[in-house]
């Protein structure tokens, strides 16, 4: 059946500017990296998709390498754009990166400018777009010249493949490096894209956040469900189809007896407050200035309407924030 697009797909979403620059990105964005490989049926992809933008998700993140195979759900994406979301260039937001192991040789990962440059080209054919709205830098090579890292990040900019750019987990200090190295070429260093959520803290104790209110970058921050901690969905057992059933990035030795009494604690408050655990979660993250969006993943759209409903109630009492951090935190 054709999609047809939601009329009032603008009303509940919120946007909120990324760092200083004229970008709004939407409270809640949706990640590829799970789940749109070529072992999922493609409708399912497809109403992930439609689901998110119904409910004003514009912003889809994707990387060279999500699969699997890598590659694979950059296509599936290029697929729905030409498909379902045809014309609808202009209302959406496409990042992706590189970074990360793509093809065999020494140029198929990391940082250098011919890395990044092929990265981008290959990008853009398998979605089939002629410019990404943001582009970034995937992992700190330690081997590559920052300089030249950033370098190719400019001429992405410069030669119109990318509108704005980024890094992703990179820490403080090189932020801080690559804010500068990007300020002098002329090209604003607009988002940072680290991993956040109420058990993973490490972009406020490595000054990170403060290093991104500083200079004013934007953030939005991924695995805010800790892949999936953060729901209500290992509670009592490790369901069929889940990411931990599958042995894919979320290891069942984190669903330990200790962390399932803390998981357990925390959707007790999720509950006082009259929301489910994910969309605490999601509101913990932004209820700090400093996050733009919390980039989720989802491997059903019920998924993305639950996470959605985090909007209805953002705001904590300190005793709430406090009881968080007594579980959260080790
Ligand atoms: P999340 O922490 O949001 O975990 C997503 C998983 O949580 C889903 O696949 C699903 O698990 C489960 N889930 C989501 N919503 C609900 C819900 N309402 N109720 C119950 N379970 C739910 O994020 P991801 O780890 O998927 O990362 C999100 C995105 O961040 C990625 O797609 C990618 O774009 C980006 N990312 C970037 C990285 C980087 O290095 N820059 C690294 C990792 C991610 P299940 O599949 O088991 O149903």
């Amino acid at each position: 059946m054709k999609y047809i697009v939601h009329s009032d797909r603008y009303k509940k979403m919120r946007y909120n500017r990324c760092g200083n620059s004229g970008l709004l990105l939407p409270a809640i964005s949706l990640g590829l990296w799970h789940n749109f490989g070529d072992d999922v049926p493609h409708q399912t992809k497809v109403d992930i998709c439609t689901t998110a933008f119904d409910l004003g998700i514009t912003h889809f993140d994707l990387a060279n390498n999500y699969g699997p195979p890598p590659g694979s759900a950059e296509k599936a994406f290029g697929r729905i754009l030409k498909e379902e979301f045809a014309g609808l260039r202009d209302e959406l937001i496409l990042s992706s990166k590189s970074g990360y192991l793509m093809w065999d040789g020494p140029y198929g990962e990391w940082g250098s400018r011919k890395n990044m440059i092929a990265s981008c080209d290959q990008t853009l054919k398998r979605l089939g777009v002629d410019y990404l709205d943001i582009f970034y830098s995937h992992r700190f090579d330690p081997e590559t010249p920052l300089e030249e890292t950033m370098r190719a990040l400019d001429q992405l900019v410069r030669s119109g493949k990318a509108l704005y750019v980024g890094v992703s987990s990179y820490n403080a200090a090189r932020t801080q490096e690559a804010y500068a190295l990007l300020r002098e070429m002329g090209t604003p260093f607009v988002i940072h894209q680290p991993s956040y959520s109420m058990l993973n803290r490490w972009v406020e104790t490595d000054g990170l956040l403060d290093v991104l209110a500083d200079t004013g970058i934007g953030s939005i921050v991924f695995s805010p469900l800790a892949q999936g901690m953060l729901t209500d969905k290992y509670l009592h057992e490790i369901p069929q189809g889940s990411r931990a059933s599958q042995g894919k990035s979320l290891a069942t030795s984190f669903l330990s007896e200790e962390n399932l009494i803390r998981i357990k604690a925390l959707n007790q408050i999720a509950k006082e407050r009259g929301q489910t655990l994910a969309q605490m979660a999601l509101a913990w993250v932004l209820r700090d200035k400093r996050v733009t969006s919390a980039l989720i993943g989802a491997s059903k759209p019920q998924q993305v309407i639950d996470c959605v409903g985090a909007l209805d109630r953002l705001d904590f009492s300190e005793q709430e924030l406090m009881n968080i951090d007594r579980f959260a935190l080790d």
